[in-house]
């Protein structure tokens, strides 16, 4: 790994030295940044330190995420103001912490743990390697650092940040590394089928039906080989949807094999258009997803932007040869 051994170990004495330990993960977590989070923080909580753990706003586990052992989540508003030592999971930049980019601000020592790409190197002690497949994996470097124990609730979180972040193990970030930490992990007492059924193989029929309307308005641009649609506020309410119950569609827009690059736009009825990207290789959506002001990794990436639909998508398309 590419973090060197010296500025793991200085994180391993900061976080072994301190009694409270808050921790933050990027808003809107996915399973990379809520199992990451959740693992250190029980693994923390295993040896004696007083730990909270949360994210910014809007505060809700995706329901897909819900199984989780999250007793040691607290809303935002229950985070300390200033903490002692306060570490950061998978957040490429502050600003992806939402409102608890203060607190960061105010924290005596802020560690970031990230595999991001497009980390912008924040914090007192940066542990960022973007050959990591998922920061569950910087995550289980440092509690062997710290000779901490994975107890299967531990396990059971980075598992489910290997699994998804890997797509079930078969993205091109896998590699026998990641593979090795899954088997110690599956071996501590992570149970696949835990993720695999609640992660991969259940949504509420609603689902459907949206994922209906979203590939119907779906838009094959043949020459360029991007595929892109939209859904919005409106279309979730009317099928008592939330936005953490679309987090797999991308992955159906992106089947389209005449596209190299998928485009999903989610508009929010406060106006801001969230826009998620995939890419089969060609084109460095981390860097296109940068250029708009967001962040990600060359093959899933994303920014927030408060524009018309259309706007954005032909901003996306204009731009998009700039990044092969
Ligand atoms: P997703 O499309 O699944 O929301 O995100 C894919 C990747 O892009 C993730 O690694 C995520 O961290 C990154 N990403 C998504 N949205 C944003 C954003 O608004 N800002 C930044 N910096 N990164 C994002
Ligand atoms: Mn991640």
């Amino acid at each position: 790994m590419s973090v060197e051994r010296s500025t793991i170990e200085k994180a391993a004495k900061a976080i072994a030295n301190a009694d409270r330990i808050a921790l933050a993960c990027h808003v809107g977590p996915d399973g990379d940044a809520l199992g990451s989070m959740l693992g250190l923080a029980i693994a923390a909580s295993n040896a004696g330190k007083e730990v909270v753990a949360s994210f910014g706003s809007p505060f809700a586990v995706p329901p897909s995420l819900s199984f989780l052992p999250a007793q040691l989540l607290v809303p935002p508003q229950d985070f300390p103001d200033a903490p002692e030592i306060m570490i950061v999971l998978d957040a490429g930049s502050q600003e992806r912490l939402g409102e608890l980019g203060s607190n960061a601000s105010d924290a005596d020592v802020v560690i970031v743990i990230d595999h991001h790409v497009t980390n912008e190197g924040f914090g007192d002690i940066s542990l960022v390697d973007p050959t990591a497949a998922a920061t569950g994996e910087l995550v289980y470097e440092m509690l062997r650092a710290l000779d901490w124990k994975i107890t299967s609730d531990v396990a059971l979180c980075l598992h489910t940040a290997l699994v998804t972040d890997t797509g079930r193990f078969s993205y091109s970030n896998t590699t026998p590394h990641t593979l090795r930490i899954a088997a110690d992990l599956v071996e501590a007492g992570a149970e696949p089928n835990l993720v695999g059924r609640h992660v991969y193989e259940e949504e509420p029929f609603g689902y459907l039906k949206v994922v209906a309307v979203a590939m119907d308005r779906a838009v094959l641009d043949r020459e360029l080989r991007v595929v892109y649609t939209w859904i919005s506020d409106q279309d979730l309410r009317s099928l008592g949807l939330s936005w953490g119950e679309t987090e797999n569609m991308i992955d159906l827009l992106r089947l389209a094999v005449e596209a190299d690059t998928a485009v999903l736009a989610k508009i929010h009825d406060d106006g801001r258009v969230k826009v998620s990207m995939r890419s089969r290789g060609e084109t460095d959506v981390g860097g296109l997803a940068a250029a708009m002001g967001g962040g990600g990794h060359r093959l899933a990436a994303g920014f927030t932007v408060e524009d018309d639909v259309e706007a954005v998508l032909e901003r996306i398309l204009n731009a998009v040869g700039d990044h092969r």
